[in-house]
């Protein structure tokens, strides 16, 4: 691309969103009368998921991949009531893990709909798939390390498999999310043509794959590109061998991952999706006859479409910054924490006025800039730092946007804190699909160590 084509491209207006689906949901979108009801119902900290948006958000990658497989990265959201909106949506489930397997199973995707990706997969996991492959034989396993193949024959498996490969460039937004790059991550790309060939003496090789990490945004899709160019030539050798004493393969598919970014922040432009489509064709191609191209997002279909709502319990002005203290923490989403992520947060209102009195309508206040901190006894429990928000007073509801991937997924029960409900929305009805967790489910898994041995010591202590 020269200088002249690039200023082109930054004055082209964004491609038309669907009539009645817009290409992104704000957090400034949502129904604010709705989700204080909901708050005021179920309490906080929670989580609400729109189902609608996750529909739209399906609809739009299937408008703008119409001939690709996608398939819904399962781990930015396993809720069953998500996966169920997604299958209906006719998207096929990529699962990490023999949990996420067993949750799609459940969803009712069928076997020629899984994908499980197997990264230094845990003997269990691999003993579970194998399992499952004998009751749901078209399922496949996307394979990123010779020995998983090792692993997968001496289980008896000899069914369909995909390679992936490390295609040696990475993307994303923060280096914790880019694999395309990382060892750890599939086999090196001037091996994958070996490996799958190889592969072939046993198992059914239906496909390569490649997932460069997570954030396909508009400064990135250079990147995107190359990968995506360099898996479309491993398939055409592969299928179409240049070595004419080579076997060919019978690829059904090039998978080029996932990634595709959404924008965190309020003035963030939307991903240009059939943009991306488009580059993404034209990287590919030409794609040998019978071989499809293959996406799987995850972040794309539930970010979006997740809210969480929190309460402010405290405000403490400092010296140095304005400290809104609220009852969701790290432990409820931890994007904020872990990756330095920016949620949009707006402020809902509905708290009172020190002298009892109901305060003003957030739109009414000043934007004052606050840090708002969870509970949890770690320094780096923020949502947000210094940031202008219409003047928070203790009582007020927060709705914290784009929290539906990777928020309750991530959400753990540090510092001994039960995990948030989360309710679902669906066509204009609200359900409760995951319950809080209690003080109870904290220890449930806990046994109680050996008594005899205790039982015994006592007895000689006694003894003395
Ligand atoms: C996480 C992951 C995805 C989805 O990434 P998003 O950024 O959520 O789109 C896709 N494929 C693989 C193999 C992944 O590990």
């Amino acid at each position: 691309m020269n200088e002249g084509d690039e200023r082109d491209a930054a004055v082209e207006p964004p491609a038309e969103p669907t009539e009645g689906n817009p290409s992104v949901r704000r957090v400034s979108d949502w129904d604010a009368e709705r989700l204080a009801d909901l708050a005021a119902e179920h309490g906080t900290p929670l989580y609400v998921q729109d189902l609608d948006r996750v529909r739209e958000n399906c609809e739009r990658l299937r408008d703008a991949f119409p001939d690709a497989d996608v398939r819904y990265a399962v781990k930015a959201h396993t809720g069953r009531a998500v996966l169920e909106a997604v299958r209906e949506s006719e998207l096929d489930a990529e699962c990490a893990s023999a949990g996420e397997v067993d949750r799609a199973l459940a969803a009712g995707f069928g076997g020629e709909r899984l994908h499980y990706t197997a990264v230094n997969p845990p003997a269990r996991d691999l003993d579970y798939v194998a399992g499952v492959a004998e009751a749901e034989p078209d399922l496949t396993v996307t394979v990123g390390a010779v020995d998983t193949l090792d692993r997968l024959a001496k289980r008896g498996y000899d069914g369909r498999v995909c390679v992936r490969v490390n295609p040696g460039v990475g993307a994303g937004h923060h280096e914790k999310v880019r694999t395309g790059g990382a060892a750890k991550f599939g086999v090196p790309y001037d091996r994958a043509a070996d490996a799958a060939r190889r592969a072939a003496e046993r198992f059914d090789v239906v496909g390569v794959h490649a997932h460069a990490g997570s954030g396909i945004d508009p400064e990135q899709l250079d990147s995107h590109r190359e990968l995506v160019a360099r898996m479309g030539e491993l398939a055409r050798e592969l299928v179409d061998p240049s070595d004419a004493n080579t076997a060919p393969l019978d690829l059904e598919y090039v998978d080029v991952g996932g990634g595709f970014g959404v924008p965190y922040e309020e003035d963030e432009p939307p991903l240009d999706l059939p943009a991306v489509a488009e580059a993404t064709r034209e990287a590919v191609a030409p794609l040998p006859s019978g071989v499809d191209l293959a996406i799987e997002p995850g972040r794309y279909v539930v970010a979006d479409a997740g809210a969480l709502l929190t309460r402010v319990n405290t405000v403490k002005p400092t010296p140095d910054e304005r400290v809104v203290g609220v009852d969701a923490g790290m432990t409820d989403l931890l994007r904020p924490a872990m990756y330095d992520a920016y949620h949009p947060i707006r402020n809902l209102g509905g708290g009172r006025n020190a002298d009892g009195s109901d305060a003003s309508a957030p739109d009414d206040r000043s934007a004052t800039p606050v840090t708002v901190a969870g509970p949890i006894c770690e320094t780096g429990d923020t949502l947000c730092r210094n940031r202008a928000l219409a003047d928070p007073t203790r009582g007020d509801l927060l709705a914290v946007g784009v929290a539906g991937a990777y928020g309750y997924e991530m959400a753990s029960q540090y510092n001994s804190r039960p995990r948030p409900a989360e309710v679902a929305l669906d066509d204009g009805t609200a359900a409760v699909v995951r319950r809080r967790e209690t003080l109870g489910d904290l220890t449930a898994v806990e046994r109680e160590p050996n008594r005899d041995r205790h039982d015994r010591t006592d007895r000689t202590e006694a003894g003395r």
